[in-house]
């Protein structure tokens, strides 16, 4: 590890722990050579599957878009930051279990639209609307009335009696 003031490799670690979860080792290090102190991050590298896109081409897996995609779908929703976040890295560690190196654009809006069922029945109705593109009302009401009927969506757990 060279040293960022004078460029030496000779450099120790004076000091290392787990940080972000156990996700992160962070290390102190001392520059041998000058004295100067940093601190360096080290994270495991998780590739994600490339995305095949509808018309067959690929594209590298976007963490933002898919963030983007819920948030518009939760936007004024009473859900928190912590759940959200929790919800996209539980997407991506079953996108990563597939153990696939392409996964379909399409699986991913399927993965989006199970975090939202769970996290907030409203923007998951928001979500599937534009995602599936209900082809009428019927339709869309067919959804929402087959929602209602699921335990987790019971009334009284819900936001919806909220003025
Ligand atoms: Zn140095």
């Amino acid at each position: 590890m060279h040293c960022p003031f004078c460029g030496t490799y000779e450099t120790k670690v004076t000091d290392s722990r787990l940080v972000a979860d156990g996700d992160q080792v962070r290390r102190r290090r001392q520059c041998l050579s000058c004295g100067e102190r940093f601190t360096t991050y080290e994270t495991a590298e998780l590739i994600m599957p490339r995305v095949i896109k509808g018309d067959g081409s690929r594209e590298p897996f976007d963490e933002a878009k898919l963030r983007a995609g819920m948030l518009r779908a939760l936007e004024k929703r009473p859900v928190s930051v912590e759940s959200i976040e929790a919800a996209v890295e539980r997407i991506r560690q079953r996108l990563r279990a597939r153990g696939e190196r392409e996964v379909e654009a399409i699986a991913i809006g399927e993965e989006v639209m199970q975090a939202l069922k769970r996290l907030d029945q409203v923007a998951y109705i928001r979500f599937a609307s534009v995602y599936r593109r209900f082809q009428d009302l019927d339709e869309f009401r067919a959804e929402i009335d087959r929602l209602a009927q699921e335990p987790s969506f019971a009334p009284g757990d819900d936001h919806e009696n909220d003025p």
